[in-house]
């Protein structure tokens, strides 16, 4: 039996060039880029041809991008580093964001923050009708999550920009489940950080990239907590091997997304076109219950609530493990909070009822997947849930 991984937003497997970058790397350039001597030398040229490969690729000039440890620590800069030189008022962040955000969000409440959460409707789309009032003084920054990691609703995040920039309010977002679905042009946003992460594109694991307009560095560079050198947030030795493997993973992808005032387009493409034909497959199960947009959605995303034939609920996690035993990998909710037992946050933000609220199944699907596999994976989850089913009665 082949294995059949559908969890591409938990992480993805390393596509085999960047596995060969790495290696090479590893092997020819490990010198440290802050030496003066040749072996440095090397490894600096790698590091800077890198840096430099992936802004043209996201349209950006490559002193506007850092190297993190991944989009955790990448919104943490964004948020945490640059709120402590603002004077204190309200950040807003939306009710769906990744559990990264609350935590720093939770966090700068202590120190005397006013943390808003900006509420969304049924499909987890922000609601756009209460937009004065969020960015209504003393609102300073705004973070909000493009792609929604476990149900895929993507926000408006270009109008959001627009709007912050007219009021002076700094605004975050966090692409981490947006750029594997096509390169983004960081020219054409209207946005002032941006955060993401290799391993949800093939890349390594390990690194990240936060994305900085020029304005906004120099909140940064006045943090003592940070080594601001060399263009790196970071004080320590670069990662040469991995910001070269990151770089290679940006290489393979070759399609933008196109940006409008409320909208994202995403690029047409085999991932696309599989997660549609999955959801064809599915969307008539009587086990599964569709939740989340149908457009404005990650073109890589399905998500569902479980439940059997006369509808009582079944735990997402006892999917996850059932298909897990027949070689198909989905997930429960995000790889961050999937693991903790309880009510999904995110199902409680878009008022999914009570009893269906540990229910959520996520299908993130990646290039690696054929049609073959969906066929298969079809069958595979229709027969196990028969037989959950009769199970349950
Ligand atoms: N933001 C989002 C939307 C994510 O999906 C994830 C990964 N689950 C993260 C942030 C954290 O990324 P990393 O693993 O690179 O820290």
């Amino acid at each position: 039996m082949k294995d059949i991984y559908l969890d591409a937003s938990a992480t993805t497997p390393p596509h085999l060039d960047v596995i060969t970058k790495l290696k090479d790397i590893q092997f020819e350039c490990w010198g440290n880029p802050s030496s003066i001597h040749k072996v440095g030398v090397i490894a600096r040229e790698i590091l800077e041809r890198s840096r430099l490969s992936i802004a043209n690729k996201l349209k950006a000039s490559s002193d506007e991008l850092f190297f993190t440890s991944g989009a955790t620590e990448s919104n943490f800069l964004a948020l945490k580093a640059v709120s402590n030189n603002l004077d204190k008022g309200r950040i807003v962040i939306s009710s769906v964001e990744h559990p990264s955000i609350n935590l720093i969000a939770n966090q700068l409440r202590n120190e005397g923050w006013d943390i808003k959460y900006w509420p969304v409707d049924s499909y987890g789309i922000i609601d756009l009708d209460l937009l004065e009032e969020v960015l209504s003084p003393p609102t300073k920054l705004v973070s909000i999550i493009w792609g929604q990691s476990e149900i895929g609703s993507i926000q408006p995040i270009n109008l959001i920009g627009m709007e912050c920039k007219k009021r002076n309010i700094l605004f975050h977002t966090d692409a981490t489940q947006v750029l594997p679905c096509g390169l983004i042009d960081w020219s054409n946003l209207n946005v002032d950080m941006l955060s993401a992460s290799a391993h949800k594109l093939q890349g390594p694991k390990g690194i990240g990239l936060l994305m900085l307009r020029k304005g906004i560095q120099d909140l940064l560079m006045k943090n003592p907590s940070y080594g601001f050198k060399n263009g790196s947030i970071r004080s320590g030795t670069e990662s040469v091997p991995l910001i070269a493997g990151f770089s290679t993973a940006i290489d393979l992808l070759n399609e933008y997304i196109e940006v409008k005032d409320n909208q994202t387009l995403f690029p047409v493409n085999n991932v696309s076109k599989m997660t549609s034909r999955l959801k064809k497959n599915l969307i008539n199960n009587k086990h599964f219950t569709f939740i989340g947009p149908d457009i404005e959605r990650l073109p890589n995303n399905l998500s569902f609530l479980c439940h059997t034939e006369s509808m009582i609920p079944i735990k997402g996690r006892e999917i996850v493990r059932l298909l897990s035993k027949h070689g198909v990998y989905i997930s429960s909710g995000s790889a961050c909070s999937s693991s903790i037992q309880g009510p999904n946050p995110i199902l409680v933000a878009i008022n999914v009822d009570k009893t269906f609220q540990e229910s959520g199944l996520r299908i993130t699907i990646g290039p690696w997947i054929s049609n073959d596999d969906i066929t298969s994976v079809s069958n595979i989850i229709f027969e196990s849930l028969q037989t959950l089913e009769l199970k349950k009665q």
